[in-house]
């Protein structure tokens, strides 16, 4: 048996899958909180049109643009499932374990598979610039690289904190003709408005969404672009899971259990989604784990009625949230501290079909388990990957426990070329 399981490019899925027509209904809409102007009527000034209609679609399938398809495929897709058999050995496990290389990515994550999309709906709908805010800076590389593929101008804003320290990640924006400002910056009211009572204010992602907006806003060839949490960017990343399942058809097998880190949803959505019919019309017994941070559990939060952003002018989804306004402390898996998860895995955790597990914030499980994979597999794993593979190892070992053969699925979400800082300290390196 070969270890690596791969598409030809001529495979390549051409449709993407909506989850939204195979679920038990009524799934929750969004909502207008009870005061201050209806934020669902400002939608299609804040948000690419074909998005939004995507946003609430009622079609199973839904095409993927020819153009988009060939820029997939310039961006390395498919990317390969491998079989992790010298994981497995060094474990002593009787599990299966296969991974999904997301990390064979031009900017390091999946969020290419929607800044693409997002970036060629913007192009076609007229605009010429892209704005956005990123946190711990693969949403924003991702954008600026969409951008440039389709010559658009892109500006990010980076919570300050961040944009500080990754220099690397903030010139490879630089590089692919981003803009990028801290935020706040002295390029919105928002921002100016803070950083005139602190001109080191270190940022949040909350004011860096709400300078996004405003920068847009003001621009009639510019709109804004979410990387995650709405369900048309789970829609784009469904490609993930999709290839994932061809690949298993091809090896004549199904996974047991499918397991991959979350914070707002859109790697998890894009590897399980296709596979949920199986489990929800199908009676599948198979077995979907979201691994978080203790810093950010937000599956573990409230199921209820919240806002997407801290200065609320997003509409109300409802979600498992931890409260928009609330603090959590900063971790090197950065990219998985966030409030609320998506309104489509929360629904579907909601009707019991999502476990969870939240690891220490002092990442060191995590960490160690990364080495592991490092050293066996020879990938490097962004911070926040490296929680996947973690729950993957632990899965593995309760197999061990039990001489359980189970078939393991877990996707590598992105690389961490960018992020040996903080192996580093984690692992007191
Ligand atoms: C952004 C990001 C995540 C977390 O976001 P999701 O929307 O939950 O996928 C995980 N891994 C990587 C590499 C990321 O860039």
């Amino acid at each position: 048996m070969k270890n690596q399981i791969n598409l030809l490019p001529e495979d390549i899925p051409t449709k993407w899958y909506n989850v939204l027509t195979d679920i038990p209904q009524p799934f929750p809409p969004p909502k207008d909180p009870e005061g201050g102007p209806s934020r669902i009527e400002a939608l299609p000034k804040l948000l690419i049109g074909e998005c939004l209609k995507q946003e609430s679609s009622t079609e199973r399938w839904i095409d993927i643009p020819e153009a988009l398809i060939e820029l997939y495929l310039r961006a390395g897709r498919p990317r390969p499932l491998f079989r992790a058999k010298a994981l497995e050995d060094a474990l002593q496990t009787p599990a299966k374990l296969y991974y999904k290389g997301e990390f064979f990515s031009p900017t390091g994550s999946h969020k290419v598979n929607t800044a693409l999309a997002q970036a060629y709906y913007a192009g076609q709908e007229g605009y010429e610039r892209l704005t956005t805010e990123t946190g711990a800076g693969q949403w924003g590389t991702a954008l600026a690289y969409a951008a440039s593929l389709l010559g658009l101008k892109c500006t990010i804003f980076w919570v300050r904190a961040v944009y500080n320290w990754k220099t690397s990640r903030r010139n490879f924006m630089k590089l692919l003709g981003a803009e990028v400002y801290p935020s706040p910056s002295d390029q919105t009211d928002v921002g100016r408005a803070l950083i005139s009572k602190n001109p080191h204010h270190p940022g949040s992602l909350g004011i860096a969404i709400s300078e996004g907006l405003e920068d847009s806003q003001k621009d009639p060839k510019a709109t804004y672009c979410l990387g995650s949490v709405l369900n048309h960017v789970l829609l784009h990343q469904t490609i993930i899971g999709l290839e994932t399942k061809r690949q298993f058809e091809k090896i004549g097998t199904y996974p047991d259990i499918m397991v991959s880190c979350l914070g707002g949803g859109s790697n998890f959505g894009g590897f399980i989604l296709p596979f949920v019919p199986d489990v929800v019309k199908g009676g599948k017994k198979l077995r979907f784990i979201a691994a978080q941070s203790k810093a950010a559990p937000n599956l573990q939060g409230e199921y209820r009625y919240d806002f997407a952003d801290h200065a609320e002018l997003t509409p109300m989804l409802k979600m498992y949230t931890l409260g928009h306004t609330a603090e959590m402390e900063p971790i090197k898996g950065d990219g998985l501290r966030y409030h609320g998860c998506s309104p489509i895995i929360s629904y579907l955790r909601h009707l019991g079909f999502i476990e969870t597990v939240a690891y220490p914030s002092d990442e060191k499980h995590v960490f160690e388990r990364a080495r592991l994979f490092i050293q066996t597999e020879g990938y490097l794993p962004a911070p926040e990957s490296a929680y996947s593979i973690a729950c993957a190892i632990d899965e593995a070992l309760k197999c061990k426990e039990k001489g359980e053969a189970k078939v393991i699925a877990f996707n590598i979400s992105g690389h961490g070329f960018m992020d040996m800082l903080g192996y580093q300290e984690v692992l007191k390196m």
